[in-house]
């Protein structure tokens, strides 16, 4: 080694100038750094300018030719028939004897076989899409094997398209949970493939209807573009006929241009076609025929040709768990394309190459074509007529709950992770965070797997929570002590929603902690089963607060496998701060109320009201009118349940589908009158409806609430041989919708719905009830224009709803079918309690009447309360409330300042493991533009002090899914027909590489912001 003079004297001077910056940072070191951010992350590769890496690794196109791009790939479900793990070593099911390929599907094997096939011939391409099954399959390689496909995604050979932990459902997830899975994709690669590893492509290939929030979602990651592979028939037939196969999504007005996803829809799914279809033909299969192969795929080409604007056509190559021997369609895809590029000697202008989706958008691109615009979404889906893909939106509404519960959980533990600065937690966190991952996948949440798949997608997420709960112990011991006295262990309680809780009916005195994952103050009512004692609770502030005791309902009381004793439940207020937990301590005495007792309501009229809402019931005990009592408006109002019966013939309706029988529901209780008892508390007004012996319902009026909340329970749905039950919660009103409705986007935007009516084809009704259903992630409305009077429900889980009639809405609580839709799950969406009889669901709706404006607001805040609702967890103690309080702090926040109310902090995280002091931040607009006077403008918010527990010092602008700067990232631009050119940029207009402290950051209405953040903690 050469050591020349120039270099050691620019050494010396090197180590000079650091001592000298080590003396000053030394003098200066309360002062802290500033906007130097020192996360720089190291690239392996170097990113463009426009953060594609390098487009000339692409497959060369020929000009003039049609260019036909054969994707390998494998749709590797991450659950379904058979649960993750199985699929991915190939294990085999209990149910194999029924499983498609019997049973042998392996994600392993696919990637073993496939990987020394792509490095055999540079021209190979494969795409691989969930980072749940390549995370699995790294933990598991040798490093000579990483290396290898390490080079193979740098060169553009294997691609990661999406490169979340999973192919996420459109239709039932909620917006920050896609995010998330999409992160935690998106870190894996991050960590061991570099910035040239990300995705930049959308693959929807499986999903059973597309959203709108879906594709905004991926806009704002920074996507070229969307890979779409269901849409309904008709629809599908508009745009061959129309050649609008492909155009721009414009998927959120509030966000406008910078929203626009290009989107193509594939011509036929994902599969390859049928006569190209190599899976368990051999090798040599195509050299055998030539002639009848290279023919079939020039006529395939042609055809597709006539509905596609360019000189290119993407072909996906691959089927379910295809590539377990890859070599069946590698040699015989070699084979077809130098065959088929032969006949370009005679003239053949049909040019076939390997290529990738991110390829295929950058060519088509290039052609600098201009496409069609679409605002609206893909939901429902048909496909056969008929069959409306909607009953998926309620199937399995235990796991859809669970999934939702879970999530909330997370959110609490990231917070308390970092605000705690735990040195143990990561991994802890991550277990639940892949379990959440998983669970978003278009057959986990959506309900559409098998019974063993289900439980063990419910094992997945209990065990995260075990993981989660020991993290929000670690953080309890660090927030409450005073001294140096420990507090006692945290307890949780999975069935407070069935009144079912150890920690509190057997305990004479107990402390419950209520955290709060949300940036804002919330009111919680903290309902407690306990024994039949008189109680008192103390509150954060050392006040006794004002409760009820109420017996527990009875229908709840027989519901089989619960484990309690409990007699009452115990209600009252929690009130929360941001970002913070209080400890309210609760102790048995021996004098004070005992539980309410109720008067059964017979045959009379009847009402029940706060200062905000008044609830009338008539003679049959039926919900008949909401008045709004702070401005007078009333609405007449039935609600009632239904049940349609699900069609058993041709195609019956099963886990996927909806198809009703006959159009009108059947009433559950017939003429006969609703059972009704009411309680009235200190705080609560209930009314316990009994509609017949299998359906419930509590309606609740809460003292200071502008919202009634009805808890329905439905189980067990009768079993009449064939015929399945689809059961409603259905409200008939006076407001005159003139057959508009609106629901949610993945809980996020809003979407104007017209009954039979589609925005941007014409739609021939072939089904009324299920062709108007939709998914309900958060909420509905209907809405009289010219009284401004607006009525939403909203939900606590997704649920299929729709407004059948005008001034209607209709919510599907649960389903049980005994026939199977045929459409891939081959089991029947009949779920079993533990005593073998149909499984009972309960679950809660929530009302309210306001002006437009009003319930705008009121839904945005009750949306995130609903998804986000606070954590319990509970200590025993023996100890007085004085000797308690001298021990331990009763409250905290975690927010120093007030947040506007239109903004939110949407997430607080760890990044990775050893970078403690760099943490994710997202901070959300709730609004969309219009949608409120007031809170609808753009708001803007001051980070440096934001939090309690540190100060910010340096922030780092990111994409929505946290794997890029913003300024690294040029999109495509694409022109629309209508004259549009969307543009290059993403992220905020207010952008800048490197904002000063203290961080004024201004939001959008819908903008959500991400960052990370480098922090100082406080003392
Ligand atoms: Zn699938």
């Amino acid at each position: 080694m050469r050591f020349s003079l120039q270099k050691l004297v620019l050494a010396v001077a090197m180590i000079v100038t650091v001592q000298v910056v080590l003396y000053f940072w030394k003098l200066n070191k309360p002062k802290r750094t500033r906007n130097i951010f020192i996360m720089q992350q190291k690239l392996e590769e170097q990113v463009k300018e426009d953060g594609s890496c390098d487009y000339n690794k692409c497959n060369p196109v020929k000009d003039g030719m049609l260019n036909v791009h054969l994707i390998p790939h494998s749709h590797d479900d991450v659950g379904w028939l058979k649960t993750a793990e199985q699929y991915f070593t190939g294990e085999k099911a209990m149910s194999d004897a029924r499983s498609q390929h019997s049973g042998t599907e392996c994600v392993r094997c696919v990637l073993n076989t496939t990987i020394p096939l792509l490095l055999a011939n540079p021209d190979r391409r494969f795409i691989f899409i969930e980072m749940a099954f390549l995370s699995r399959f790294w933990d598991e390689i040798n490093d000579d094997v990483k290396q290898k496909i390490k080079q193979l995604i740098k060169d553009r050979k294997l691609e990661i398209a999406i490169g979340g932990w999973c192919m996420s459902d459109a239709a039932t997830t909620f917006y920050n949970d896609i995010i998330d899975q999409h992160t935690l994709g998106f870190d894996f690669i991050d960590q061991h493939f570099g910035k040239c590893g990300q995705s930049r492509v959308g693959w929807h290939v499986d999903q059973f209807g597309h959203s709108r929030e879906h594709s905004s979602i991926f806009a704002q990651m920074g996507f070229e573009g969307l890979i779409v592979g269901r849409i309904d028939f008709q629809d599908y037939t508009d745009r061959h006929e129309h050649k609008k196969m492909e155009f721009l999504w414009k998927s959120s007005a509030s966000l406008g241009s910078k929203a626009s996803l290009f989107t193509h829809v594939s011509y036929d799914g994902y599969y390859a076609p049928r006569e190209l279809q190599f899976e368990g033909r051999s090798a040599g299969t195509v050299d055998a025929s030539v002639q009848r192969y290279v023919a079939d795929m020039m006529r395939i080409a042609k055809e597709r040709a006539a509905v596609f604007k360019t000189n290119h056509l993407m072909f996906p190559m691959g089927a379910d768990f295809a590539y377990k021997k890859a070599d069946e369609w590698f040699a015989n895809m070699d084979a077809l394309i130098k065959h088929t590029n032969l006949r370009q000697a005679d003239g053949s202008k049909i040019n076939l190459l390997y290529s990738t989706p991110s390829c295929y958008l950058y060519h088509v691109n290039k052609e600098k074509q201009t496409f069609p615009t679409k605002s609206d979404d893909f939901f429902p889906y048909a496909i056969p007529p008929k069959a409306y893909w909607t009953g998926y939106f309620t199937s399995r509404a235990g796991l859809k709950l669970h999934v939702k519960r879970a999530g909330a959980m997370l959110q609490t533990c990231k917070e308390l992770n970092v605000f705690n600065r735990l040195s143990n937690a990561f991994d802890k966190i991550d277990v639940l965070k892949k379990a959440q991952g998983i669970l978003q996948h278009h057959d986990a949440i959506t309900g559409t797997e098998k019974e063993h798949v289900a439980k063990d997608y419910n094992h997945l997420l209990s065990e995260g929570e075990v993981q989660c709960q020991s993290v929000i112990d670690e953080a309890y011991k660090m927030m409450l002590p005073q001294t140096s006295v420990k507090p006692p262990q945290q307890e949780f309680c999975y069935n407070l929603n069935i009144s079912e809780c150890s920690s509190t009916e057997n305990s004479k005195q107990f402390v419950v902690n209520v955290y709060n994952p949300l940036s804002r103050h919330v009111t919680y009512w903290v309902r407690l089963p306990v024994s039949s004692t008189p109680y008192t609770v103390t509150d954060p502030n050392s006040q006794q607060l004002k409760l009820d005791i109420l017996p527990v309902d009875d229908k709840t009381k027989t519901l089989p496998g619960r484990k309690s004793q409990a007699e009452n439940e115990l209600v009252f207020p929690a009130k929360l701060s941001p970002l913070g937990y209080g400890s309210f301590y609760v102790k048995s005495t021996t004098e004070g109320e005992r539980a309410k007792t109720h008067k059964t309501m017979d045959g009379e009229e009847f009402a029940i009201q706060n200062e905000h809402i008044k609830v009338s019931f008539g003679k049959d005990g039926i919900l008949k009118s909401v008045q709004n009592i702070k401005n007078g408006m009333e609405v007449k109002m039935e609600q009632d349940f239904y049940y349609y019966i699900g069609d058993t013939m041709m195609r019956p309706s099963g886990a996927y589908v909806f198809i009703p029988k006959f159009k009108d529901p059947t009433k559950v209780r017939g003429q006969n009158p609703v059972k009704v008892k009411l309680f009235k508390g200190e705080h609560v007004q209930e009314i316990r409806q009994e509609f017949s012996h299998w359906v419930s319902q509590i309606i609740r009026l809460y003292d200071t609430a502008n919202y009634v909340e009805l808890e329905w329970q439905v189980g067990p749905i009768p079993n009449q041989g064939y015929e399945g039950r689809e059961v409603i919660s259905h409200f008939k009103t006076d407001i005159k919708s003139e057959g508009h409705f609106y629901t949610d986007s993945n809980g996020r935007e809003m979407l104007k719905r017209t009954r039979d009516k589609r925005e941007t084809w014409k739609l021939d009704v072939i089904e009324p009830v299920s062709g108007n259903y939709y998914p309900i992630t958060s909420r509905m409305f209907i809405q009289d224009d010219s009284r401004d009077t607006r009525i939403t429900l909203m939900t606590d889980r997704c649920q299929a709803g729709g407004s059948i009639q005008d001034g209607a809405m209709e919510l599907m609580v649960h389903r049980r079918l005994f026939r199977d839709d045929g459409l891939g799950v081959s089991e029947n969406l009949n779920e079993l309690d533990v005593d073998n009889k149909g499984i009972t669901y309960k679950g809660k709706h929530y009302l309210f009447v306001d002006t437009k404006e009003n319930s705008a607001e009121l839904a945005r805040d009750m949306a995130l309360e609903l998804h986000l609702p606070p954590t319990l967890s509970f200590m025993q103690t023996t100890k007085s409330y004085s000797e308690w309080t001298d021990l331990y702090n009763t409250k905290w926040s975690g927010l120093r300042d007030v947040i506007p109310p239109n903004l939110h902090v949407l997430t607080l995280d760890q990044t990775r493991k050893g970078e403690r002091e760099i943490y994710l931040l997202r901070v959300e607009h709730l609004y969309e533009v219009n949608e409120h006077k007031l809170l609808s403008q753009s708001a803007s918010l001051q980070l440096e002090n934001l939090f309690e527990s540190f100060d910010i010092i340096a922030i780092s602008e990111l994409s929505l899914g946290a794997n890029f700067k913003t300024n690294e990232v040029k999109r495509m631009q694409w022109k629309t027909d209508d004259g549009l050119l969307t543009p290059e940029q993403i992220g905020s207009e207010q952008n800048t590489l490197h904002l000063d402290a203290p961080f004024n950051i201004i939001l959008q209405p819908m903008e959500i912001r991400t960052f990370h953040i480098q922090i100082y903690p406080r003392s």
